[in-house]
């Protein structure tokens, strides 16, 4: 038996699974949930019948979203992380290609091609924007067009105007806003008037339930039934499902350790101004070459490539990783100065 040379070429999970104290490599919150909001999910968790599949469309979770958003469950679906979302997006609508905007987010990519879906790549501008004119240009045949806002990994929210000029496209567009609670700005109310916007989110982030797997949509009727039509029908368990429900309810919290966060971005952003660009987001995008550095100092990031050779891509940790990371960092530019 042969593996095909597509799969083959499909690069190893790139994150390093050693044990690093530090771990500030994948967007996560460094903050778990509290004890006694796991308590109410455990509550929750005991009213559940384990032997039975959970809900074929995930009506419960749909509904807490729904809620929590004034929306219908009509427009929510729910899915074991954004991932297996953005997996049956890349193919869900008519069209030759998906188009993406490098340097961002790789499931794109990486779920077209293992769909054998083309990809047609229209790089972001030197500022990385997105440059809606030229995306538009191509849109026509597309099936689908993802963006990433805030953008993976560049940290940049992406101006509305320019993701206006691609929705006008009429063209399904995924606007991924995986870290919008950090942005503060979220264009999910163009739903109503685009019935081509996906909004994409996901609990992974600043909701702290990375490891519960939980990501969910926001769009029109149709879209979401024709999602559910192809949709693997139990990846959502119970277990997901009361964890979704328990969280909104502590949306207070959420927010707090958002701006938490964002305190902690701004202190690593302004002892490092001159290599660090700006952020809407969880985490920093560096001009250091210092991954294996700070690996040897027990310190995990995530190493760029391509157009961003020589750049890292830095989580907000707590504030005691963060102190370990700027004394680190502080370390390495001496270094390289003497050296
Ligand atoms: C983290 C992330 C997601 C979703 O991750 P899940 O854990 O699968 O929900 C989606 N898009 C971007 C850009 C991300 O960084």
């Amino acid at each position: 038996m042969r593996v095909r040379e597509l799969v083959k070429s499909f690069e190893p999970y790139r994150v390093e699974e050693g044990d690093y104290p530090v771990r500030l490599d994948k967007n996560e919150s460094p903050y778990d949930l509290p004890n006694w909001v796991k308590e109410e999910i455990f509550e929750e968790l005991r009213e559940l019948s384990f032997n039975r599949y959970p809900h074929i469309t995930s009506m419960p979770a749909r509904e807490a979203i729904a809620d929590f958003y004034g929306l219908s469950p009509e427009n929510v679906a729910v899915g074991n992380g954004g991932d297996e979302l953005i997996r049956y997006l890349v193919r869900l609508f008519e069209g030759g290609y998906v188009v993406t905007t490098p340097p961002t987010f790789s499931m794109y990519y990486f779920y077209a091609k293992l769909n054998g879906i083309p990809v047609l790549e229209v790089p972001l501008r030197e500022d990385f924007t997105i440059d809606g004119d030229a995306i538009a240009e191509k849109a026509g045949n597309a099936s689908a067009v993802f963006i990433a806002s805030p953008n993976n990994p560049t940290g940049n929210l992406q101006p509305e105007e320019e993701i206006v000029k691609v929705l006008d496209t009429g063209t399904a567009v995924v606007l991924d806003e995986a870290y919008a609670e950090f942005a503060g700005k979220t264009l999910w109310r163009l739903i109503e008037e685009y019935p081509n916007l996906i909004v994409l989110r996901t609990f992974s982030k600043a909701f702290s339930l990375a490891g519960v797997r939980a990501g969910y949509l926001l769009a029109n009727g149709e879209i979401v039934d024709a999602l559910y039509r192809v949709k693997s029908p139990f990846s959502v368990g119970v277990m997901t499902m009361a964890a979704v429900k328990v969280v909104l309810r502590h949306y207070d919290l959420v927010e707090r350790r958002v701006a938490k966060i964002i305190g902690e971005r701004e202190r690593i952003r302004r002892a490092f101004r001159e290599f660090t660009y700006p952020s809407d987001a969880n985490f920093l995008l560096m001009r250091l070459n210092a991954y294996e550095f700070l690996l040897g100092k027990g310190i995990a990031v995530r190493k760029l490539a391509g157009r961003l050779d020589g750049h890292i891509r830095v989580t907000v940790g707590r504030k005691w990783e963060n102190r370990k990371l700027i004394e680190a960092l502080r370390e390495f530019l001496e270094v390289r100065e003497c050296g």
